[in-house]
């Protein structure tokens, strides 16, 4: 028995541990869901409607129910598991977002800023998940490019909670709500990260803040994003080219 299967099947006698993607009996995610996974390639993805302001944002797969319980499960129940896992989604993201521009020879180091959640519900949850990602995948891309994570980026003020609110809603809500809690060093640009794209409107006001302290801003990636009434994109990373961040 290889050693995952006896960590699954550990986990299940101990704990009663299931698949976080489907729910079989699995430690973590189980090989049927990570293959589903493994096969979607990066794309670029707009929202509908699109913010004024938006970035180039590259994600690695449409935000389904699979991803929406790995997610979750990454989020709410601190599936430290996952963390890894899903960090190789962001990666392949980044990675298509640098490999579609030849960014300018100053920029001396490539930073993974993560977008911001609410102080309070990091504080409730006690683990920030999006910086927990882009710190792995930032690891996984050092083979590459000279990277490296600030979260620099902090809330300027008290916002609701996005979920449950409209695209216009949304925009308001975050509107002005994101400040630079410090200054990057010269020769600095970034790549704004989270997990998920929706309306555009976290991405978008992250890129205003950036854009007014005239730091240089590559573009966004995400692990998914809620795809309407568009198709991806040609897959913008060849299959052979995500092989640099297999084990
Ligand atoms: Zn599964």
């Amino acid at each position: 028995m290889d050693y995952e299967r006896w960590l699954a099947a550990a986990g299940d006698l101990l704990l009663g541990a299931s698949c976080h993607g489907c729910g079989r009996p699995w430690w973590g995610l189980c090989p049927v869901c990570r293959e589903e996974l493994s096969t979607r390639r990066p794309f670029v993805t707009t929202p509908l409607p699109c913010p004024d302001g938006f970035p180039l944002t590259l994600t690695s797969s449409p935000y389904d129910q699979l991803l929406r319980r790995v997610i979750n499960a990454h989020k709410e129940r601190q599936a430290l598991i996952l963390t890894r896992f899903l960090a190789e989604r962001l990666a392949l993201s980044v990675h298509a977002l640098l490999a579609r521009q030849a960014y300018p020879r100053h920029v001396s180091k490539i930073i993974l800023m993560p977008i911001p959640s609410a102080a309070r519900t990091v504080r409730q949850r006690g683990f920030d998940a999006t910086g927990a990602m882009a710190r792995v995948a930032a690891r996984r891309l050092r083979v590459r490019y000279p990277i490296a994570v600030r979260s620099a980026l902090a809330q300027a003020r008290p916002v609701a909670d996005q979920a449950g609110l409209g695209a216009r809603a949304r925009q308001r809500n975050l509107a002005g709500a994101f400040r630079l809690q410090r200054p990057l060093g010269p020769g600095a640009a970034v790549v704004l990260v989270d997990d998920l794209v929706t309306t555009g409107s976290s991405l978008t006001e992250g890129a205003r803040v950036l854009r007014e302290a005239r730091i240089q801003l590559l573009g966004a990636a995400t692990v998914a994003a809620t795809v309407r009434l568009q198709r991806p994109s040609r897959p913008a990373i060849a299959q052979d080219e995500s092989a640099v961040f297999a084990d």
